[in-house]
């Protein structure tokens, strides 16, 4: 019998959960809110990530052990990888933790990021506003989220207040090059402790207020680039000797080139949609990678898109669900609801996401506009 621990409680440990516990494996999560989404479904440890008692209590009961959020604590991780088995290793950790450390390693795999300086002063960022041009993004390089810790600079004249708003923070910097996107894909990428690689097919990725709105499946752009973006990810999981998923997030520019905007070790947003349109889910895949069992088979079985419900869409899309969808028939759309057991539906918390199986990825986004659940956020 294995069982796996999960650091962390929340939507991607559940559907880990679920996917690991229908192979057979028993599941604990440590986290330290009351009923959380994973302590729903598997045995919970209630306490703070940070908290070494229960890290131990964790490490005694499992055999295996896996995070979904890439903030784990050092010295937790460090402690698990002493006391337990942590097969994806506290060094992809230490990596992705960190913006210039994650931007050197791609760098290193030889894959393009957009240029970027590291920032230490004022005077250093005056100096890489005038070497990297506006516009350009200051990002915090820890801690980020939901563009959260960023500025976009697009005069000179606001190097100073962005610079200034940002090392409030106490949070070292780096400033990016803004990359003028044709659009914004995402490839998620697996490899397994036998080292065998495997990767999704890329996901076109619209976001709204910096929160991801809807993943759309196959991706609207060349086959060659998206080959392109599934081998540059193949290259960094390789490079980083990466054990279970990564996540590969990349700016397609006009002229095809692709740039690495950011990796994370774990499933992603925008590979949920493999949930029903793929032979093997993101989540199936991750617990594969990491227990040592072959990887399992990434052909799309269908075009698909994915929309994330989040706070102000929960109810509308219950109310939907709770009778037949004409509509959706009649456009030959499959929508396939996923609901995370979060208790309070706030506004911008991610509360569930659909999947719509389609003929045609444009009659999906035309179910999603018709539905006016999504009405205020559809970009
Ligand atoms: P996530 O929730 O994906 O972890 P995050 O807070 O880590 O978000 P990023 O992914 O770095 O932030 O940036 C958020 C979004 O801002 C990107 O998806 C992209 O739309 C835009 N962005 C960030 N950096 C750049 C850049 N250098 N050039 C162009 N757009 C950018
Ligand atoms: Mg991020
Ligand atoms: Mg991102």
């Amino acid at each position: 019998k294995t069982t796996i621990g999960i650091l962390g409680g929340g939507q991607l440990g559940r559907m880990l959960t679920l996917a690991g516990t229908a192979m057979g494996y028993r599941f604990v999560t440590l986290d330290p809110a009351t009923d959380s989404p994973c302590g729903q479904v598997a045995h919970q440890i209630e306490a703070a990530y940070d908290d070494e008692a229960a890290a131990l209590e964790l490490a005694r009961q499992c055999d295996v052990i896996t995070y979904e959020f890439e903030n784990v604590d050092a010295g937790v991780a460090g402690l698990l990888e002493r006391e337990s088995y942590v097969p994806q290793g506290s060094a992809l950790l230490y990596t992705t933790q960190h913006r210039l450390r994650e931007k050197r390693a791609i760098e290193a795999a030889g894959v393009r990021v957009a240029p970027y300086r590291e920032i230490t002063s004022k005077d250093t960022m005056q100096s890489a506003v005038s070497e990297l041009g506006v516009p350009c993004v200051l990002k915090t390089v820890t801690g980020g989220y939901d563009g959260k810790g960023q500025r976009v600079i697009r005069d000179a004249s606001q190097a100073a207040s962005a610079y200034d708003e940002l090392a409030a923070t106490g949070a070292e910097l780096v400033l990016e090059q803004f990359i003028k996107f044709e659009c914004e894909i995402s490839v998620v990428v697996a490899r397994s402790t036998n080292g065998e690689i495997k990767t999704f097919p890329p996901a076109e990725n619209i976001h709204v207020n910096n929160i991801l709105h809807a993943s759309i499946i196959p991706a609207r752009v060349a086959t060659n680039i998206q080959i392109e973006a599934q081998k540059l990810a193949a290259a960094v999981a390789e490079s980083l000797q990466a054990v279970g998923l990564l996540a590969v997030e990349l700016f397609v520019a006009a002229d095809g080139r692709l740039y690495v905007n950011e990796l994370a070790p774990r499933p992603h947003n925008s590979g949920h949609y493999t949930m029903e349109a793929c032979a093997t889910s993101q989540f199936e895949q991750h617990i594969r990678a990491i227990c040592g069992l072959p990887l399992g088979d990434t052909t799309l079985l269908s075009p698909v898109v994915m929309v994330n419900v989040l706070g102000e869409h929960l109810e509308g899309i219950i109310a939907r669900t709770g009778q037949p969808d004409i509509e959706a028939m009649e456009l030959g759309v499959i929508p396939k609801l996923h609901i995370y057991g979060k208790a309070d539906a706030k506004t911008g918390r991610k509360m569930g996401h659909v999947n719509l199986l389609c003929q045609n990825v444009e009659e999906a986004l035309q179910w999603i506009e018709q539905t006016n659940i999504w009405r205020n956020t559809n970009s």
